[in-house]
């Protein structure tokens, strides 16, 4: 076996599959359950018998991942192929498709911090990403996979990041792309990056769920790669910002990493990461990792607060629309990291996710609604006893603020439905004033008297 080979592990049955032999749809035909991604040297190969753990030590690891940060390659230059030992999914790495993505800032919030009685608050934003969320470290990853195989056409069904960067990426590689998206629910700015970039849109009357199972018949018919998160691929991606983050922290593991949870393949994948990097003897522990999702599409938080059997799909409705997602795929991978890392599920409300998303703004950062309901999600955590004022936490911001600009102008023109008193302070409606230097004055004294300094 060398070292580039891996296989197709099915999550449900255990069965190994080659990589040519993956299903179109990356669903085990008989029990419909997911597979993920098996190197020689992870975890369950070497307990399955055949060990190989001729991978360079960990501290050589970390050299050459800080050596290749000068380096002009593209491949040394993505924040993804920087750690490519982790993900030997391609035959010759210089053939990824890269926007140099990853390389993602980690930024302290402690204004939030202090706000919740926290020592200190981390926030890996994923938003800094090429096309402006999290969904480019995945897309590089399982894109490269689909020029290695020939394919000529890409497709996902999308609540409208996964298109973003589908779109963009295959543009970048000379593929063609179809995006399903929901008509009607889905931010302006993710819906134009997918056109920017070229992409055939099409724009389903029914709602994300309706998508896949379109999708699903698609490429059951036609020789059309699916770049939804179903594919094991996407996962290896978006499993690097694990390690990105500890490098970043100088190899400390914080205590919690909080994300939201949509269709739940982003936790699954940092949860991979962790665990692999722990594997490898990168690090010695992995963080508790906890999934938040709206109270409005919350599945996962359901079957954790219910019976820990299956999960029952719902009809999902938040205007948090990354994650607006009632029937979730990964929801299984999503449980076991939950579980084995001993991490939490929680859910918030509208209102709660308004005032957090305003919380990060105001900390001259932003994000998409979706990822503010890790912030949100985190207070009751705190406030539960689960996070404690010590520990060191890192949210998971999954989405740039520019993606919905109309759901930030709503909070601020408060026409978003709001009932928590605390946001009001936050709220800065744009004034419209006469041309006249003594009416702005008298604006700005107003302002000065009503609004605290900030702390610093
Ligand atoms: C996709 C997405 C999510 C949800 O991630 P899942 O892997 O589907 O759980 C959350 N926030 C943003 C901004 C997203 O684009």
């Amino acid at each position: 076996m060398n070292m580039r080979s891996h296989q197709l592990r099915c999550i449900g049955t255990g069965e190994r599959i080659a990589p040519e032999d993956a299903p179109h749809d990356f669903r085990d035909p008989e029990t419909r359950e997911l597979y993920e991604i098996e190197y020689p040297w992870s975890e369950s190969a070497e307990t399955s018998g055949t060990p190989h753990r001729n991978l360079p030590n960990p501290s050589a690891l970390r050299h050459l991942w800080a050596e290749r940060r000068d380096s002009t390659l593209p491949i040394d230059q993505s924040g993804v192929w920087r750690y490519r030992e982790l993900l030997p999914i391609l035959k010759d790495d210089n053939t990824a498709t890269t926007l140099r993505e990853g390389n993602t800032p980690l930024y302290d919030l402690p204004r939030c911090a202090k706000s919740l009685g926290l020592d200190f608050l981390l926030a890996k934003h994923q938003g800094m990403n090429p096309t402006g969320s999290f969904k480019d470290t995945g897309m590089t990853a399982a894109l490269s996979v689909a020029v290695e195989r020939g394919y000529e056409w890409v497709a996902c069904a999308s609540t409208g990041n996964t298109s973003a960067a589908m779109a963009a990426y295959a543009a970048r590689a000379g593929l063609r792309s179809i995006v399903f998206i929901p008509e009607g629910k889905i931010a302006w700015g993710k819906l134009s990056q997918s056109m920017d970039y070229g992409a055939m849109t099409v724009q389903l009357k029914t709602d994300f769920d309706g998508c896949v199972r379109i999708l699903a018949e698609l490429v059951k018919r036609h020789p059309i790669y699916l770049l939804n998160s179903v594919n094991p691929y996407r996962l290896e991606g978006q499993k690097t910002p694990a390690v990105e983050m500890v490098e970043q922290l100088d190899w400390q593991v914080p205590h919690h990493v909080i994300v939201p949870g949509g269709n739940l393949a982003n936790g699954s994948a940092l949860g991979k990461g962790f665990a692999e990097m722990k594997h490898l003897g990168l690090i010695d522990r992995v963080p508790k990792i906890s999934v938040i999702q709206a109270m409005g599409a919350n599945p996962l938080f359901q079957w954790f607060t219910n019976d820990h059997k299956e999960i029952d799909p719902v009809v999902a409705d938040t205007r948090a629309t990354a994650i607006r997602i009632g029937n979730p795929a990964s929801w299984r991978k999503a449980a076991r990291i939950i579980e084995t890392t001993n991490g939490w599920c929680e859910q918030v409300s509208e209102s709660e996710i308004a005032f957090a998303k305003a919380q990060i703004g105001a900390e001259g950062i932003g994000c998409e609604p979706a990822s503010a309901v890790t912030l949100a999600g985190l207070k009751k955590l705190v406030a539960q006893g689960r996070v404690e004022s010590g520990e060191r936490t890192v949210l998971l911001l999954t989405g740039h603020t520019l993606k919905d600009p109309e759901y930030t102008i709503d909070f601020h023109r408060g026409t978003l439905a709001m009932d928590i008193e605390e946001a009001a302070p936050f709220r800065r409606p744009p004034l419209v004033l006469d041309a006249d230097p003594e009416t702005v004055l008298r604006a700005l004294d107003a302002e000065m008297k009503n609004t605290p300094v900030p702390v610093r």
